[in-house]
């Protein structure tokens, strides 16, 4: 039996992460508590259901098949009791208005190995399959079996990681990996724990060895308003990538934070608001990195 992982999407035709056409596989589970992600579905490897409030017709559906008694529907009123739902999805399929989504689905290598199979005519001379998240390397043996078995079908394969993980995890899908797109959060030791909720130590000595393994590695900044776009951290940061022969860097401009969904989660404490980035700050940030001669863009 092939090994079994938790994903939370599957993007097809996907043309930013990674060279050319891919398909993307949004695996649970991170390490990182970033103020600004706009995946918070993803944060946790095991299911959650999400209540979108404003979609809800009160037709009542969710309330009879629930076998846990998680929804109530009372004078015109829906409530839903997280704590004893066990995210088994009953709800999602019922529901008449799409207001509920179960975030976790298991799937397996195999299975996942068929969806890549239906698009690798899509992927051409460039494209292939990328593993996000999350943090992919969360759930190691999936990526690893999977990686695997792509390689075996001459498949180019991109891992997205936050570096953030386990040296072994990293070294067991090297010979696997085409590519790493390392998200790289802030160059300082404490802004990144204040940030993300831990220090960059491991991520940065991660990167070192990766480089010193001949990886190929694309850099990937997300760009966020008052947290990681100041003059400092960016020729503090360039410094770093210099050092360590990192040759190509890529700036995502922030747009806006998945408000919505945090509150449709239950994670309403979580939320932070940052404007979008402006795009003379991004193209500045360009040029911080071409200035010191690494390729960015
Ligand atoms: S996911 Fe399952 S347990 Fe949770 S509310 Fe829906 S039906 Fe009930
Ligand atoms: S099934 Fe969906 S639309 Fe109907 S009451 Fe439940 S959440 Fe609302």
């Amino acid at each position: 039996m092939s090994t079994t992982g938790i994903i939370f999407d599957v993007k097809r035709f996907a043309v930013h992460d990674g060279p050319g056409v891919r398909t993307t596989l949004f695996l649970k589970g991170c390490p990182l508590r970033c103020l600004w992600c706009h995946n918070p579905e993803s944060m946790l490897v095991q299911p959650r259901l999400a209540y979108y409030v404003h979609k809800c017709l009160h037709c009542g559906e969710c309330v009879s098949v629930c076998p846990t008694h998680a929804h109530a529907l009372f004078d015109g009123k829906h409530a839903f009791d997280r704590s004893v739902c066990t995210a088994c999805g009953a709800c999602e399929e019922a529901c008449l208005g799409s207001a509920l989504k179960n975030y976790g689905e298991a799937i397996s290598v195999d299975e996942a190995v068929q969806i890549v199979i239906e698009d690798r005519d899509f992927y051409g001379e460039d494209g292939g399959v990328t593993l996000s998240g999350g943090e992919p390397l969360f759930q190691m043996e999936f990526c690893c079996d999977f990686l695997k078995q792509l390689k075996a079908l001459g498949i180019h394969t991109a891992v997205d990681t936050c570096g953030c993980v386990a040296w072994s995890a990293l070294e067991k899908v090297l010979s696997v990996a085409d590519i790493f797109l390392w998200d790289f959060k802030h160059s300082d030791r404490e802004e990144h724990r204040r940030l993300t909720g831990l220090p960059n130590d491991l991520i940065l000595e991660n990167l070192n060895k990766l480089v010193e393994c001949g990886a190929r590695i694309e850099v990937r900044i997300p760009l966020v308003p008052g947290c990681n776009d100041s003059e400092e951290n960016l020729s503090a940061t360039a410094k770093i990538l210099k050092k360590l022969h990192v040759e190509r860097v890529r700036i995502l401009p922030y747009h806006a934070l998945a408000r919505t969904k945090y509150e449709a989660l239950g994670m309403k404490n979580a939320i932070h608001d940052f404007s979008p980035s402006e795009p003379e700050i991004v193209l500045c940030a360009v040029d911080i990195f071409r200035s010191r001669g690494i390729n960015a863009e």
